[in-house]
């Protein structure tokens, strides 16, 4: 962490919960967080769940987001959801890019930078996921990977809309395996992409902007992987299910 960037935490309850079910998690946790405003907390949820959840969250500082976002304003896109319709539910945070979507969904960085900037064009905060999987890691190729993936996903969007972007740097060997990268590996792969940053905006957008790590962050390991300059917080999917662990995760970002 870094005194200069927000620490943003954040859960993917990925296909997780019922309204009733994140009510009930939301009302476990409130009490939990509470007072505990060192980093932002952010519950991204199923669409069907963001209205209970949002409802449960009032009075707190819990922000709830979703899980994507389609880059088309309306039309014919079945089982989709537009940027406008979330910011009409009073939704401001999406992810975007997760690997599950990019691995079972078809999504590539030209559907993912769509999807950035239709989000970021509706006024709302990006959550941009990237990493390489296990083959790109052993043939030494993440650096090149995750600068890729930072300039394709982010090709079009400007300095200013920036500040809406945070990077969730999710080694893909990592997401719901139980296997986390070291801190090392974390902040030296989130500095790649602040390098990368440098690069397309310049130093001080690339020193303001949040870059957390996913990957099986859990309340055991999150202090020592929060504790790495270049890494500003955390994507958490497994351990987001469970009240007590992910206030242990912010904890350690407090
Ligand atoms: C994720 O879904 O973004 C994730 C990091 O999952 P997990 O924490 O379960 O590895």
């Amino acid at each position: 962490m870094n005194a200069k960037r927000r620490t943003v935490i954040a859960g993917n309850w990925k296909m997780n919960f019922t309204p009733a079910e994140a009510t009930a998690f939301i009302n476990e946790i409130k009490p939990l967080v509470a007072g505990k405003d060192a980093c932002d907390i952010i519950f991204c949820a199923p669409y069907v769940t963001i209205a209970a959840a949002q409802a449960a969250a009032e009075g707190s500082h819990i922000k709830i987001g979703a899980e994507n976002v389609h880059f088309a304003e309306k039309g014919a896109y079945t089982g989709e959801v537009s940027a406008k319709m979330l910011t009409a539910c009073g939704v401001e945070y999406v992810i975007i890019g997760h690997s599950e979507r990019r691995q079972y969904f078809g999504e590539t960085d030209e559907t993912v930078n769509l999807r950035t900037k239709a989000a970021l064009a509706a006024g709302m905060t990006v959550i941009l996921c990237l990493g390489e999987v296990k083959e790109q890691r052993l043939a030494g190729i993440t650096k090149e990977v995750v600068s890729m993936q930072t300039k394709l996903d982010l090709a079009g969007v400007t300095a200013e809309e920036m500040k809406r972007v945070i990077i969730a740097y999710e080694p893909v060997w990592a997401i719901g395996t139980g296997l986390t990268a070291t801190p090392e590996q974390a902040d030296e792969t989130c500095g790649q992409i602040r390098d990368a940053l440098c690069e397309l905006y310049g130093k001080e957008v690339a020193e303001s902007t949040t870059i957390q790590y996913g990957g099986s962050m859990n309340e055991k390991n999150a202090a020592e992987l929060l504790s790495k300059p270049n890494v500003d917080g955390g994507l958490i999917g497994g351990a987001s299910l469970v009240a007590a662990k992910f206030n242990a995760i912010v904890d350690a970002a407090q």
